[in-house]
């Protein structure tokens, strides 16, 4: 063995740390251009004129092609062997370490791919997009079809190129959800689809139905909004440090790390669509409000995952959201803001109402215990598709299977049926699973929180919504990449991912509701 003399160990660190320093300051250039990318995209969303587009995809593209000449810079792999062997990197879970680690995560996994398979896969995302929208509108699989079938033929090429020890969707779905492994996802939502399904029959066969044409009525905008923005901040979300506008596709776009920005839209005629997708948000939001703000720019101040980022939009939509604990508080308040609508609407006939569960085609209309088989059945037909196990030509009566063997209904067009989500058109294959990972740790997290506060519906019917916030805080936002989402779950819960948790929510709150047995 050869001991370093201390001199040269220390001037070796010392090297280490300025290496670390120009990583960081890559790091948060490209957060820069990231930031405004976020912007532009928002504005897009928001304000901008129809006759501003063309422009503007321009300036996206610019600015796309710049970061990725950004992050794919020799000069990281350079800077990542000289940090592999330092104190800096010793430790994957402290801030330097994690750093480290997730940088070059990152950069392995941009660097592994071909130019030529980059380009190409960003083109037919934009042609895929924009043949969606028209295959969609003609209720016209075929004129999708080979453009579906060279976008999975060059997924297959994407994760053969990245690299995977069990399947090529692990390499997809590493993506979105780093670290997570498709058996593990696969065991935890199928395990979800066997109770879930039988679920949804009791329910659907249940004599109870609510009134849902008890909340119908004039809901004024203004008042929506009023309403929409004092329960966003009841929850938590810093409107000193973030904004709520107006979009046709509600969604959350953080731009800095004191600026983040909600979306939701209005219907006059119903409050429940504007509220819930502003509490989701919301929840979005509060989660990146709550990343240290010291570390903007580097992995420990980014959020670990989609599926732990919407599991905290999914905790305060539904799970604090269509609670009855939230309307003990905030029901009397609804009433005051729409006394003409809400004013003679029993509570309990009110928390029927928002909790009406019932099978439907629409993904992104569903309630909280259908939503799950919708994503199931996408996650089942795209994983058989990397797998070469069904055929693109197949696809769309293998939807319509899947929908009568797990929601007992079949849409009669395609448009409503395979051609519904925008994102295999954009070649988004291992996205779909996020959306259930998220409502697993949400339950997952929540019952914990509930196990540590003791009571927490008391505290709401008070209005007490912060200590929750707090909690979320110390043990996820704040964490940033820290952990991998899956090692994050069972640091915060103490237990892997399952479905369990969810269940239990799920027949806990809907087994008296439709009065199940
Ligand atoms: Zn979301």
């Amino acid at each position: 063995m050869y001991f370093l003399p201390r001199l040269v160990l220390n001037m070796k660190n010392e090297f280490a740390h300025n290496t670390y320093d120009r990583l960081c300051a890559h790091a948060r250039e490209v957060a820069i251009l990231y930031s405004v990318q976020s912007l532009l995209g928002w504005d897009e969303r928001t304000k901008l004129p129809p006759a501003g587009g063309e422009y503007r995809a321009e300036q996206m593209s610019y600015l796309a092609g710049l970061i990725h000449q950004k992050q794919t810079a020799p000069e990281i792999g350079e800077w990542l062997n000289e940090l592999a062997e330092s104190d800096l990197a010793a430790d994957p879970h402290n801030d330097t370490g994690a750093d480290i680690v997730n940088i070059k995560r990152d950069y392995d996994r941009k660097a592994k791919l071909p130019q030529a398979l980059v380009e190409e896969l960003a083109k037919l995302s934009v042609l895929g997009q924009q043949l969606w929208v028209e295959a969609r509108k003609a209720n016209d699989f075929g004129r999708f079809r080979p453009l579906l079938e060279r976008t999975i033929d060059l997924k297959r090429q994407e994760a053969a190129a990245i690299g995977y020890d069990g399947q090529p969707y692990d390499a997809l779905l590493d993506e979105f959800e780093p670290g997570a492994k498709t058996t593990e996802v696969a065991q935890a939502l199928t395990g979800l689809r066997g109770q879930l399904v039988p679920l949804v029959a009791a329910i659907a066969a249940s004599s109870r139905r609510p009134n849902r044409q008890a909340l119908q009525g004039h809901y004024p905008i203004e008042k929506q909004e009023e309403f929409g923005r004092r329960c966003a901040s009841a929850i938590g979300f810093n409107f000193q440090q973030g904004r709520l506008d107006t979009t046709n596709h509600p969604f959350c776009a953080g731009m800095g790390p004191c600026d983040v920005r909600l979306t939701t839209r209005y219907d006059e005629q119903s409050l429940a669509g504007s509220l819930f997708s502003t509490l989701h948000e919301a929840g979005h939001g509060i989660y990146d409000q709550g990343l240290r703000e010291e570390r903007y720019g580097l992995p420990t101040g980014e959020a670990v995952s989609l599926g732990i980022h919407e599991s905290q939009s999914r905790m305060w939509e539904n799970l604090v959201g269509r609670s009855r604990a939230f309307w003990e508080f905030f029901y009397p308040i609804a009433q005051q803001t729409f006394p003409e609508t809400l004013g003679g609407v029993a509570p309990d006939d009110f928390y029927f109402a928002i909790n009406d569960v019932r099978p439907s085609l629409i993904r992104t209309e569903s309630d909280e215990v259908t939503y799950n088989l919708h994503i199931l059945i996408r996650f089942e037909l795209e994983l058989a598709l990397i797998n070469d196990e069904l055929k693109v030509v197949d696809l769309p009566e293998a939807w319509h299977a899947k929908y009568r063997e797990y929601l007992g209904i079949q849409s009669p067009t395609d448009s409503d049926g395979v051609l519904q989500d925008v994102h295999w058109s954009s070649g988004a294959f291992g996205y779909f699973p996020t959306y259930s990972l998220g409502n697993l740790y949400a339950a997952q997290f929540f019952e914990k929180a509930q196990q540590e506060f003791g009571d927490l519906p008391a505290m709401f019917a008070r209005g007490e919504f912060l200590p929750l916030r707090e909690w979320l805080r110390t043990n996820i936002h704040s964490q940033g990449r820290r952990y991998p989402a899956a090692e994050l779950g069972q640091l915060v819960t103490g237990s892997p991912l399952s479905h369990d948790a969810l269940m239990r929510h799920l027949r806990g709150k809907f087994t008296p509701l439709y009065d199940l047995h």
